[in-house]
C-alpha cells in the first residue's frame, strides 16, 4: 500500500531544531503559577524546544479534574512571551482547534482517545482546512497501525504538512510494568510506510510511573525516534493529572544529560566494521529464505502425500513433537525460547496454509 502523505522535516519549521527534539510540561495546566514557574524552570534546559500543556483533559471518568479550559491559553500565551518556547495543547473538538488558533497556540496534538474515534479526526480535519499550523498525532489506544496512519491521512489531506508522530504506547489488558506498554515494532512500521515522517516517544504515558522514564527514552533513541515528549510539573506531588510520572524539570534535565544520543548514519567508508557485518547478515538470510523454501517443497511433498492417504493436515501430537524438539535445539543454542516459538508458529503456519492449498486443489 502506497500512502500518499506529503510531510515536511521538523528542521525545516522548527528554528534551530537540534534532534531529538524536545517535549515538556505538566500534563495538565493547573494554575498560572504552575504554568509559569514550570515553563521559566524548563526554559533553562538546553533543547526543550517546546512547551505542552493539556487545557481540555480527556478524563476516564466524571467528576475528575477535566482542565481549566480556555482561560489556560491566556498563560500559554505568557510562557511564550517571557520563555520563548513554543507551546504545544491537546485538542479534540472544532471548537478546541477555534480557541487556540485565536490565542496563537503554535502547534496542536491529537491525543490517543481521539485518534481511535475516525468521526472525531474528520470533524478536526474539517476544522483545519486553510489553516498553516503544526498537529502532531499520538498512536490510537489501541495498536492499530490503520487507524493511526488513516489519522494521518485525515489530517495530512486538509492541506497539514508539518506533522509529528507520537509513539505512546498502547493499552493492555494485561497488568505489565507499564501504564500503556510499547510495541516498538509499530512505530518503526510507520516510518517504513511514511518515508520521512518524524516520530517521537512519549515515555511518560508509556511508563505511567518516574522510573522507567530514563531507559524508555534512551530505548526510543536508539530505535531512531526523532524526539521525546515527557511530562514535568513544578510539583509533581501536587498534580491533578497522572501526579505518578510527571517529574520536576531538574530531573528532566538530569534525565536528558543522561541520555547517550547516537548517530543515526553509519561511517560512508565502505570498509568499516558494519558494512561487513552487514554483508554477513545479508549471506545469512540468504542461506535462511533458502533452507525455509527447501523446507516448503518437503511441506509440499507431505501435503500430497496426506491427500493421497486421507490423513488430516494438522495433528496436534506432532505439532507438540515438533515445538518440544525444536527448543531443546534452540536452548543448547542460547536462542530465546518466545522468540523461537513464535518463529515455529509463522513456519507452521505457511505450511498448514501450503497444505490447505495443496487439499482444495485435489478436491
Ligand atoms: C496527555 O498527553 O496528557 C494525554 C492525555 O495523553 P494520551 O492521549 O497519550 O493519553
Ligand atoms: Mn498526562
Amino acid at each position: 500500500m502506497d500512502y500518499k502523505i506529503n510531510i515536511e522535516k521538523t528542521k525545516d519549521w522548527i528554528k534551530s531544531n537540534k534532534e531529538p527534539l524536545i517535549i515538556s510540561g505538566p500534563c495538565s495546566a493547573e494554575t498560572e503559577e504552575q504554568v509559569l514557574s514550570t515553563a521559566k524552570a524548563i526554559s533553562k534546559i538546553p533543547n526543550v524546544k517546546i512547551f505542552r500543556a493539556g487545557i481540555w483533559k480527556p478524563r476516564t471518568r466524571p467528576d475528575s479534574f477535566e482542565g481549566v479550559g480556555s482561560k489556560g491559553l491566556l498563560w500559554l500565551k505568557k510562557v511564550k512571551e517571557q520563555t520563548g518556547l513554543l507551546t504545544t495543547v491537546e485538542v479534540a473538538t472544532p471548537k478546541h482547534i477555534e480557541e487556540c488558533l485565536k490565542n496563537n497556540v503554535d502547534i496542536l496534538w491529537l491525543g490517543a482517545r481521539t485518534v481511535v474515534n475516525p468521526f472525531s479526526v474528520q470533524e478536526i480535519s474539517l476544522a483545519l482546512k486553510g489553516v498553516d499550523i503544526p498537529v502532531m498525532i499520538k498512536n490510537p489506544v489501541n495498536p492499530d497501525i490503520k487507524l493511526w496512519i488513516g489519522a494521518i491521512e485525515r489530517i495530512n489531506h486538509a492541506g497539514i504538512k508539518k506533522i509529528i508522530a507520537i509513539h505512546r504506547g498502547f493499552y493492555s489488558f494485561e497488568k505489565t510494568q507499564f501504564r500503556n506498554p510499547p510495541m516498538w515494532e509499530i512505530p518503526i512500521e510507520l516510518k517504513r510506510l511514511i518515508p520521512g515522517i518524524p516520530v517521537i516517544c512519549d515515555p511518560s504515558h508509556i511508563c505511567g510511573n518516574k522510573e522507567l522514564l530514563l531507559s524508555v527514552s534512551q530505548k526510543a533513541l536508539d530505535l531512531e525516534m526523532d524526539g521525546l515528549m515527557i511530562e514535568s510539573h513544578i510539583n509533581p506531588d501536587k498534580a491533578l493529572t497522572d501526579a505518578n510520572q510527571q517529574i520536576k524539570p531538574e530531573k528532566l534535565n538530569d534525565l536528558l544529560s543522561k541520555l547517550i544520543i547516537r548517530k543515526k548514519k553509519s561511517p560512508s567508508s565502505k570498509h568499516n566494521i558494519l558494512e561487513n557485518l552487514r554483508d554477513e547478515i545479508f549471506k545469512t538470510d540468504v542461506e535462511l529464505i533458502n533452507i525455509i523454501s527447501k523446507r516448503l517443497e518437503f511441506v509440499k511433498e507431505i501435503g500430497e502425500y496426506k491427500h493421497k492417504n486421507n490423513i488430516t493436515i494438522l495433528q496436534l501430537k506432532q505439532w507438540h513433537n515438533v515445538i518440544k524438539t525444536r527448543l531443546e535445539i534452540g536452548k543448547e543454542k542460547n536462542l530465546d525460547k518466545d522468540f523461537l516459538l513464535k518463529l515455529l508458529q509463522v513456519i507452521h503456519e505457511e505450511s498448514v496454509r501450503k497444505q490447505i492449498e495443496i487439499m482444495e486443489k485435489k478436491k
